[in-house]
């Protein structure tokens, strides 16, 4: 069973897939649809954010591109032609139904410098209060993260905490996580997961459409971050008709991940969420205990190896002895320094991971 009733706030993620036709343009039934379906929550007294993605797709088409080049800057030109064409196609959608929208662009970086993300909050805030819909997307112009890495996904993630909504829907093209490769015989789509670190061996692997950049690993890494804040997670199939209003009551619609008990929402959180981890840090049984038990930070002499090129101040997945990930946080030294560090006493020296920027998942 799924507890979603009294979701007074949602956010509704989509894809550029599952905005876009065969064509690869913007398809405005889909997106008449989805506005519909946002533009009722929002009548009923729901305070929506829609995160959409799109402009890539949309900015590809006015400039004749075909494909989706691989080059990032064209890739930003392609978005910054193409988002006034997504959000002018919502802004008449919605006011169909008498709703005013309002864009908001927002990079990463927003959501680590404190300033930025006080205004960008205040103005969300505002902006439901005033009975709109937020329509966000990433900044293209000036930050390429979700580009290359989640077409949206951990961005709607950190929304979704930035609003402290009570859930998180995600909508692709896929209907769901399933228990093997979708494509396989016998794989069964979930219809709820309680645990997402759980969850390694269930990907369905990358999006195969050439639209957009996101896939379920990135998927997996939202919801991660949503349920950690204590945002329930849906991710669906955009197409299925009344989609959204099915998943507010508690419909079995795609896969339900509900938030982590006993999860406070902690500044430490937009620490160790807000950037891509650059790298693993593995530790042995007794560090997991210390940090997990113990609340301590971690120390070098636990460490028993990493992975990846990482810089001081990145963020990296802490991991135990059997490789399965359980904390995050930044991390004070770079890769290339660990072989040295690591397993040593390093009295006086710097912790590794410091608590105050160390999050248990
Ligand atoms: N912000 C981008 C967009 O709206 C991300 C999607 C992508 O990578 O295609 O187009």
């Amino acid at each position: 069973m799924r507890s979603l009733s009294g979701v007074d706030t949602l956010v509704v993620k989509v894809g550029s897939t599952s905005l876009t036709n065969e064509l690869g343009t913007l398809d405005p039934k889909q997106l008449g649809s989805l506005a519909g379906q946002i533009a009722a929550m929002r009548k009923k007294g729901a305070a929506c954010v829609f995160v959409s993605s799109g402009a890539i797709a949309a900015g590809l088409s006015l400039l004749s591109l075909k494909r989706r080049p691989s080059d990032i800057p064209t890739l930003q030109a392609a978005a910054s032609v193409g988002q006034g064409l997504l959000v002018h196609a919502y802004q008449r959608a919605f006011a169909r139904r008498r709703v005013p929208v309002g864009q908001v662009l927002l990079t990463q970086d927003d959501f680590i410098r404190r300033k930025a993300y006080v205004n960008a909050r205040n103005t969300l805030q505002r902006l439901l209060e005033l009975g709109t819909v937020p329509i966000v997307n990433e900044n293209d112009a000036v930050a390429t993260e979700e580009i290359r890495f989640g077409d949206n996904d951990r961005l709607a993630a950190l929304v979704a905490n930035l609003v402290h909504a009570k859930l998180l829907i995600m909508l692709s093209d896929i209907d769901g996580l399933y228990s093997s490769d979708p494509k396989r015989k016998g794989a069964v789509l979930l219809d709820r997961v309680d645990d997402v670190n759980a969850t390694d061996g269930l990907r369905a692997g990358r999006s195969q459409s050439g639209i957009g950049s996101g896939g379920m690993a990135s998927k997996i890494e939202a919801v991660r971050i949503a349920t950690a804040s204590g945002v329930g997670v849906v991710i669906a199939n955009a197409r299925r008709p009344n989609v959204i209003a099915d998943i507010v009551r508690g419909k079995p619609v795609g896969t339900y991940f509900p938030p982590r008990p006993g999860k406070a929402r902690s500044k430490k959180l937009w620490i160790a969420f807000a950037r891509a981890p650059r790298g693993t840090i593995f530790v042995d049984s007794g560090a997991k205990e210390a940090l997990i038990s113990g609340g301590k930070s971690l120390l070098a002499a636990g460490v028993t190896g990493s992975d990846g090129a990482f810089d001081m101040g990145d963020a990296v997945d802490v991991a135990g002895p059997d490789r399965t990930v359980f904390g995050r946080g930044l991390v004070n030294y770079a890769a290339k320094e660990m072989p040295e560090i690591q397993g040593r006493r390093t009295d006086g020296g710097r912790e590794v991971i410091h608590r105050d920027s160390l999050v248990i998942l």
